[in-house]
């Protein structure tokens, strides 16, 4: 089979590892390839793959939106999100699906198996690409609250806007966030900040994190972000972002394949290549 990602700049990345060992897991022989497309060269990209008849691909910055015009069809949840990070052939139909959120969702009950939505308040920090999957997913699962912080207010007040049915949002300004952190049972940082090579960047101060509150970043380089350290020197349990890019793998490779890899040595393996060992 042949799979690969879409997206600009993505030399970097370590998805053709994971899904290496998700086929061989699986006994699936098979490809992932990174194919680096300028913005400019998408359509060319997209009408070789209609020939080459690729089985699936991934989508990454900044195609997250750009693919939709040239999809068949998109999942319902992937309409919802505005966005697609995963594609399906389907007998020479594109199929259209966002594995963010659920990647997200499926990592965080695999290390809290206990949280209870109905009962946990969630601060979301961020409002990009990435968020909108995961507030999408939060939401669905019914959390009490999920209030959202952001840089540009205006991007989180549309976000909520177009999903928040329920009135369970408040969105709030940087500053208020970091006042009202001991509300919160579980804090989600989506933002670029603390990104290599900025890793002593942090985008609110956690000095009123109440203990035992989830701290989780979906940033996993580094590993551990400067973001889950202050968390967990206030007495935050730290969730880190590496385990979403495995568990969001592992549902595109499902669509692709109908096929659950299992991920059992690969979550040890993969914090071992990002600590860069
Ligand atoms: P995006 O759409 O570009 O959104 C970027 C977000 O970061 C926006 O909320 C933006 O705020 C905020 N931001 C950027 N620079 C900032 C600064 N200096 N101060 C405060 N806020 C700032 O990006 P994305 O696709 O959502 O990705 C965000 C991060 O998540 C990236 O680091 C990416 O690698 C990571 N990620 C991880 C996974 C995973 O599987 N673990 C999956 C997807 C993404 P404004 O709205 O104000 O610009």
């Amino acid at each position: 089979m042949k799979f690969g990602l879409l997206g600009f700049p993505v030399k970097h990345s370590i998805s053709p590892w994971i899904h290496e060992q998700f086929m061989k897991k699986t006994g699936i022989a098979g490809t992932y390839e990174l194919f680096e497309t300028r913005p400019e060269s998408l359509e060319e990209r997209i009408k070789s793959w209609r020939k080459e008849e690729i089985d699936g691909f991934n989508v990454t910055i900044p195609f997250k939106q750009d693919i939709v015009p040239f999809l068949d069809k998109v999942e319902e949840e992937a309409k919802q999100i505005g966005a697609v990070n995963t594609v399906v052939n389907q007998n020479g139909e594109w199929k259209g699906y966002n594995t963010d959120g659920r990647g997200y969702y499926r990592s965080l009950v695999g290390s809290f198996p206990d949280l209870v939505p109905e009962l946990s308040s969630v601060l979301l920090i961020g409002a990009g690409g990435a968020a909108r999957g995961i507030y999408h997913v939060l939401v669905r699962e019914g959390f009490q609250r999920v209030d959202i912080t952001n840089r540009t207010l205006e991007k989180a007040s549309r976000l909520v806007r177009e999903e928040d049915e329920n009135k369970k949002t408040t969105v709030l300004s940087l500053k208020q966030a970091e006042g009202n952190l001991s509300n919160y049972d579980v804090v989600i940082q989506t933002t670029s900040v603390g990104m290599e090579p900025s890793t002593e960047e942090i985008p609110i101060s956690l000095d009123n994190l109440k203990r035992g509150t989830i701290v989780s970043d979906i940033v996993y380089k580094p590993l551990t972000t400067r973001f889950l350290t202050e968390g967990k020197k206030r007495g935050g349990v730290i969730h880190q972002g590496h385990a979403m890019l495995l568990y969001q793998a592992q549902y595109a490779f499902e669509i692709w394949t109908g096929k659950e890899a299992p991920l059992d040595s690969v979550l040890q393996q993969l914090e071992y290549r990002l600590r860069g060992n």
